[in-house]
């Protein structure tokens, strides 16, 4: 079945979480990284664009700095985020060199989104960024936002990233294969919802809580995400990340995990 119309797009936005990124043991998976960073290269030599929404900061800080849990603290978050960071750059730049593309690193807040003025300056940059050619690599300015001016979870900040890059897809990867008319741990009947035309309260509710350890969405930040390009007019697709070749059946159309969309 076609969902999608691959012709259509000119421009993705991929967000991959934590839990795709990296090993149980906190540290980055290499080998799932660097196929993920091949698929999205090809899919830029294609002709689409592409930004990537990266998590992982937090989590392999906290591997880097031997923090066994999350801290609760927020200046250990912080430091963990800054070590992480660097560390997740090091590795997309060297991989995407590789693939013979150019990263950019753009750091984001809610209030960046939010407050106008700066509004249009992250649109510009990222037109300027993709105009030269580059793939915007984005997370959130964790080391240095407070609470009330984080998103706080990624899934939201990709969707907000979509709309202002205006997209025409938004994939969520993560580390279950979609979203489940009921929860897939406890009830082995589950089934995946293939297409939602809206998100509903009784969606929300069969969404329930989640999340890994190392990162911080789960189902319902998810949701919210699908609300928010819904909004926009940008279909979203949740699939899973553990084979990021996924990616080429979700540009061609085909019906992969659970696919968002007004129409
Ligand atoms: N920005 C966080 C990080 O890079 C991740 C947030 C999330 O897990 O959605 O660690």
């Amino acid at each position: 079945m076609i969902l999608l119309t691959p012709n259509a797009l000119h421009r993705i936005v991929v967000k991959v979480g934590t839990s795709t990124l990296t090993h149980q043991t906190g540290l980055l998976n290499l080998r799932r990284i660097e196929l993920l960073v091949r698929v999205l290269s090809d899919i830029k030599n294609s002709g689409i664009d592409v930004i990537l929404v990266t998590s992982g900061a937090i989590g392999v800080g906290m591997s880097k700095l031997g923090m066994t849990s999350r801290p609760n603290d927020l200046s250990h978050k912080q430091a963990a985020a800054a070590v992480g960071q660097c560390e997740l750059m090091h590795i997309y730049d060297k991989f995407f060199l590789d693939y013979g593309q150019v990263v950019g690193q753009i750091l984001i807040t809610r209030d960046d989104i939010d407050r106008e003025s700066r509004h249009e300056k992250i649109i510009d940059t990222f037109k300027a960024l993709l105009e030269v050619g580059a793939i915007p690599v984005v997370n959130e300015n964790d080391s240095v936002g407070v609470e009330e001016i984080l998103f706080g979870d990624n899934d939201s900040l990709s969707a907000e990233v979509a709309t202002v890059c205006d997209a025409d897809l938004l994939v969520l990867l993560t580390d279950i294969d979609g979203l489940y008319d009921a929860d897939p741990h406890k009830n082995p009947n589950a089934k995946i919802i293939p297409v939602v035309h809206e998100v509903t309260d009784e969606l929300k509710e069969c969404a329930g809580g989640a999340g890994t350890s190392r990162g911080t969405g789960g189902m319902i930040t998810k949701l919210q995400a699908a609300e928010t390009a819904l909004k926009a007019n940008i279909p979203m697709v949740i699939a899973n990340g553990r084979d990021p070749e996924i990616l080429y059946k979700i540009v061609a159309g085909q019906s992969v995990g659970t696919l968002f969309t007004t129409k």
